[in-house]
């Protein structure tokens, strides 16, 4: 831990943002820390903000493997990602310094539409029509038809995504040290013709789940995370648990049950 020294700031540009970036800047280089312009020459990257914040810092420096990510809110009040306040900043330099520090692997989702490139989500894959009307997939597990499912569209959470629009939707809130990912549906038509599971289901890393897109829906809106995915012509949609994580560091006695509770309770 006493190696990684090179840390990356990752903010809004607006100009509460960038002063309290610059505050920021200037206190880690006090400890000893130096904060670099280049994502590529960093070995932590910091998130300013909320939780939305957190998880542009993440896609946009590219889910690194090599990077520790921590979160520092500037709402006011901690929440999922973000474990120190920023306003106590000293308090996450002293751990870091002390190791008082745990690293945390949060599982990602990894994500391919068709022939494209992957890409990864960290709180969720979201599929949904953009016409009004009955949104069709059949939902394919490891190769077998599961179900044909009619209506708004799915999401497909990770661990740490349960507690967002998965949970909206009556989700369940799964613990982040089980590699798995759960299939919510959004507004299915259930009926004596149209017939679904009705509930959310959690896969394991060991399973790869399918979205076959059928006639007339082939233009859909694919959410990963906060960014939206704009693709023509989607046939079909492969989804499975990624070999990668997002490691953050965590203070101890802040494990993931405390902050559902203080976020929830
Ligand atoms: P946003 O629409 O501005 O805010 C969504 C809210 O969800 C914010 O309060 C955010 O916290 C919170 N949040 C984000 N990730 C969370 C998590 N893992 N657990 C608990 N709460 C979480 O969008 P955003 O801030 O950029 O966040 C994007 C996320 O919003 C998406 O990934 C999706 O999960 C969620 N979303 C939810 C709904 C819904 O519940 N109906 C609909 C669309 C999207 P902060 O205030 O700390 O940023």
């Amino acid at each position: 831990m006493s190696k990684r020294t090179q840390i990356f700031i990752y903010s809004k540009h607006d100009e509460n943002s960038l002063q309290k970036k610059s505050v920021l800047s200037e206190m880690i280089s006090n400890y000893g820390f130096t904060a670099v312009d280049d994502a590529k020459n960093a070995n932590i990257i910091v998130s300013l903000g909320g939780d939305g914040a957190f998880l542009q810092a993440v896609r946009k420096t590219g889910f690194r493997q090599d990077c520790l990510y921590a979160g520092i809110s500037t709402t006011g009040t901690l929440s999922m990602y973000c474990d120190f306040h920023f306003h106590e900043m000293e308090t996450m330099i002293h751990a870091v310094q002390q190791s008082e520090i745990e690293v945390r692997r949060y599982p990602i989702l990894q994500v391919i539409v068709d022939d494209n490139p992957p890409f990864y989500c960290l709180n969720e894959f979201s599929i949904r029509s953009n016409i009004i009307k009955t949104f069709v997939l059949d939902v394919i597990i490891d190769g077998l038809p599961f179900e044909t499912f009619r209506g708004d569209g799915m999401i497909i959470a990770t661990p740490t995504g349960s507690t967002a629009y998965n949970k909206s939707v009556n989700g369940a809130v799964v613990d982040p040290l089980l590699p798995c990912f759960q299939v919510s549906e959004l507004a299915s038509v259930n009926s004596n013709k149209y017939r679904t599971l009705g509930s959310s289901f959690i896969l394991s890393n060991q399973r790869q789940l399918t979205l076959r897109l059928q006639d007339g829906n082939d233009f859909p809106t694919m959410g990963m995370d906060n960014e939206s995915l704009s693709i023509h012509h989607v046939d079909s949609v492969n989804i499975e648990l990624s070999d990668r994580v997002v490691k953050t560091v965590k203070l101890k006695n802040n494990s993931f049950w405390e902050k559902v509770k203080r976020t929830y309770l």
